[in-house]
This record gives structure tokens, sequence and C-alpha cells, in this order.
């Protein structure tokens, strides 16, 4: 055997391997990084659908306007109807209350008793005597005896709220809104702010007439608020706090009338109900 020989076969032999292996790698390397691009570039797309899926698929809460509900001048004749309503419908509620009215009959203090039991109700102040039995230029002319009246009605009915509703005037004295409708009144709701009191007016008013009878109908009612939210008319964009009126609602067709309204807000998905002590301003939270 020819050592040369051999050793020149094994030299080209090993050449020839090498040379082959360095073809093979770069033939590899270069299938490789081709056929890898388009793989790295479906991952990508991949992954930015599945953000966007993601982002999709989470729902997006939308925020929901505020109704407070207020009935005044109760305790009365349609009291306990008011209450019916709210128990069935489980909507929160404020009734402003005059003290005189809690004291009027054993029929009137047993509603309030009642309606104080219920988590629903929240019990605010609407002065004692009614502005003296509706004589309102006269009650707000003499700030410290309208005072003296809201402080007499808190002190009888133990209340501890600071809310209270100016009879017969649409008052607002809150940390966020400041508004007197009825210039005469604004020294007396000034001294009402001094003393303490957060005076809540209102939006919106389901009237009534001379009979006790309500003026608007539901769908009108329902087309305010709705209209009221649109338009931005309330005091706070997105809240709207609604005056209704207790002794209405002792007929049962107008009664009828409120349940259908609170109803129909309810189906509309859109609307959250809330008692004033929540509304922006009166709220301590
Ligand atoms: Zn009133």
């Amino acid at each position: 055997m020819d050592p040369d020989s051999g050793g020149y076969i094994n030299t080209s032999t090993i050449f020839k391997t090498s040379l082959l292996t360095i073809t093979f790698s770069a033939f590899y390397f270069y299938r490789t990084e081709k056929y890898s691009q388009p793989f790295k570039l479906t991952l990508e797309k991949k992954d930015s659908i599945t953000v966007a899926e993601k982002k999709q698929a989470k729902p997006v809460k939308k925020k929901k306007k505020t109704i407070y509900l207020t009935f005044d001048d109760g305790p009365n004749k349609g009291t306990r109807s008011v209450m019916h309503i709210i128990e069935q419908e489980q909507v929160p509620v404020t009734l402003f209350v005059v003290g005189e009215h809690v004291y009027g009959s054993r029929y009137q203090s047993a509603i309030y008793d009642s309606v104080c039991q219920s988590r629903l109700f929240e019990i605010a102040n609407h002065s004692y005597t009614h502005a003296f039995g509706n004589r309102f230029e006269k009650f707000y002319a003499v700030p410290d005896s309208a005072v003296k009246d809201f402080i007499r009605c808190a002190d009888s009915l133990h209340l501890t709220t600071r809310i209270i509703r100016t009879p017969g005037r649409n008052i607002w004295r809150t940390d966020s809104t400041s508004c007197t409708d009825i210039k005469t009144s604004t020294a007396a709701a000034d001294s009402l702010q001094q003393n303490g009191f957060k005076a809540v007016g209102w939006d919106l008013e389901w009237h009534f007439d001379d009979k006790q009878r309500l003026v608007q109908t539901t769908e009108e009612m329902i087309n305010q608020v709705d209209s009221a939210f649109a338009k931005n008319k309330t005091k706070i964009t997105d809240h709207l706090v609604l005056l209704a009126h207790d002794q209405v609602y002792a007929n049962s067709q107008d009664s009828a009338s409120l349940q259908q309204f609170i109803n129909k807000l309810k189906e509309k998905d859109e609307y959250d109900f809330e008692q004033v002590s929540k509304y922006p301003g009166v709220s301590t939270d």
C-alpha cells in the first residue's frame, strides 16, 4: 500500500467531506432563515390578533347616568302608595318630610315609622311648618326664623342628616352647586348653608294640578328625563334630581303611572337610582 497514495486519497476525501459539510450547512442555514421568516411573521401577526381579540372580548362597561327620585311633603295620604311601589320596584329614594305632618295623625306617624325602617327610604328635612303653611315670602324674608324652622324639624324627628329642601323654592346650596330661583330668598338660603345645611333643589318636576292629579303622562315624563340628560340641562352632567309629591299617589291611576315610570326607566338599562346623600357635593364619600 502506497502511504503517499493513501495519504493523498485521505487528504482529498477530508477536503471533499469538509466542502460538502460547508455547502450543506450553508444551504441548511439559508433554508432555515428563508422558511423561519414567514413563521415569525405569522407568530407576530397571531400575537397582534390575540391582543386585539382580547381588547374586543373585554366588556366595556357603559357609565350609567344617575336619577335621584325625591318625594316632598309627606307623610300624608299618598305616602303608603309610594312606599308599596318603591318596595316592589326596589329603587332607593329620598323623602323630604315635613315635621308637623309626622304628628298630623296616628296614621301619618305610623307610615313615617314604616318608611324609617326601610333601607330604600332616606329621610331628609323639608322644614317643620312647610314655610309657615305656604307663606313663602314671609318665611324667606327673615333668614333666622327659616333656619329655626329647619332646626325644629331636625330636632323633633332626631334627624342626623343635614340635607334639606326648601319649601316652594328651588334652592341649591351644596359643595358643588349654588343657585337660588327667586332672589329674595338668597339671604335665607345663605343663612341655611352657614348653619351647616345642604339644600338640594331639583332638575325636573312631575307637576300636579289643583285637583292633585298628575299633569305629565308617564311617556311625557320619560321623554323629559331623556331630554334633560341628552341636552345636558341638569345642574350636574349625568345626574338628575326629580321632584315628585307623595299626596298625588293616593290616586290609584296616578300611582300606576308612577310605577310604570320607574319600570320604564329601569328597562332602559342606562340609569342608576341613588339617594340624594350620594349626589356630588352632598356625598361625604
Ligand atoms: Zn313642599
